[in-house]
């Protein structure tokens, strides 16, 4: 006991937020469990495995429900950004004859894989452009201004391909029974109707009574704190035994939400911006069961 006759928190155990850093010092420097790829999924499909023997053994614990596996689209099961931003480039490239011939050429040979994940970033370090030049940064805000409706629009978003193996991983977890909650950072009015056409026509487990998706309802509503806010409707739906998200920012925030689900991260493209450290998580690079180190 301390003067004033109550025990004073020393000021440097005071619980602190986690340090944030760029996200790509983010994957650098969290701890990531050490199982590989095929291991990570196939501890998933054997947690999904006993939490449906208790479901089905349950009799009249109706506390007892189906199983919830949570899967991100953009850049987890679907390759997203780049192939997509990729795509409208290309327009924007045929319909824009008078570009500056030093930004054609430097954009027209790229591939979609060598994309950054902001356009701004593609000009200036993946195709070498200067953005202190005139030229330059009017190109770019015609490039971004062509480039946002068509991303966010339910055309384009539904014409993205699968990641590998992601048909074949979630359709397993369906059939063994668990309840799929496609839980994405698309909204409502640009994106419902796409994104829904999209998983139907995929290969992936269609919507259906155990197979939803959640859509931000507004636009502006930030991806993680949506992700967020989703937490009691799902754990009111079943228990979340695992989810699946290539956003660090969203795994934070999913590992946070389900505490006792496996939190894999989804290492393809994402955000370079600001991300609160977490230890713990699983990291995958695909959905393919091929035993490979990660
Ligand atoms: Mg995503």
């Amino acid at each position: 006991m301390q003067r004033g006759g109550f025990d004073r928190i020393a000021t440097d155990r005071r619980p602190r937020e986690a340090p944030r850093v760029p996200a790509a010092t983010w994957v650098e420097v969290c701890r990531f469990q050490t199982a590989t790829q095929y291991q990570t999924l196939d501890l998933v499909l054997h947690a999904v495995e006993r939490a449906m023997e208790r479901y089905r053994h349950r009799g009249a614990d109706t506390s007892i429900k189906r199983p919830v596996v949570v899967f991100d689209l953009d850049d987890t099961l679907f390759k997203s950004n780049q192939v997509r931003t990729w795509r409208i480039m290309r327009e924007w490239l045929e319909d824009r004859p008078k570009l500056h011939w030093e930004v054609r050429r430097n954009l027209e040979t790229l591939r979609p894989e060598a994309l950054a994940y902001h356009l701004k970033d593609t000009f200036s370090d993946v195709a070498g452009l200067d953005l202190a030049a005139p030229y330059v940064r009017e190109a770019l805000a015609d490039l971004e201004s062509y480039w946002n409706p068509r991303f966010f629009s339910n055309a384009y978003c539904q014409r993205d391909p699968l990641q590998h193996c992601s048909v074949e991983f979630a359709k397993k977890v369906h059939d063994l029974g668990a309840s799929i909650a496609y839980l994405t950072g698309r909204d409502e009015e640009r994106m419902g109707k796409g994104t829904r056409r999209a998983i139907n026509t995929s290969g992936l487990p269609r919507l259906s009574s155990r197979v939803k998706v959640f859509l931000k309802p507004h636009k502006d509503d930030d991806d993680a704190m949506f992700k967020k806010s989703v937490r009691d409707t799902l754990t009111a739906w079943g228990p979340v035994v695992a989810t699946f998200d290539n956003a660090p920012a969203n795994c934070v925030v999913l590992k946070d939400a389900f505490p006792k689900a496996i939190s894999v991260f989804v290492d393809t493209v994402y955000d370079p911006g600001l991300v609160e450290i977490r230890h713990g998580l699983y990291k995958i690079f695909d959905f393919s069961r091929r035993r490979r180190s990660t």
